[in-house]
């Protein structure tokens, strides 16, 4: 579907530590891993940069 504007969520891997955690691909606020610090999503006030490793798009 394209619900693109809405967003959707996002399994994403740090590259740093291989932590995965699900993520939102239109975050308000910069993500970072929850263990190591790292960023993983950079919000652009759109669609976020992500900037882990994307694992699986969550339906
Ligand atoms: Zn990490």
């Amino acid at each position: 579907m394209s619900n693109d504007r809405k967003g959707k969520f996002l399994r994403v891997k740090c590259l740093d530590c291989d932590n995965e955690q699900i993520v939102f691909d239109h975050a308000a606020s910069t993500v970072k891993c929850i263990i190591c610090g790292k960023t993983m999503v950079e919000s652009t006030g759109g669609k976020s940069k992500i900037t882990a490793h994307i694992a699986e798009v969550v339906k």
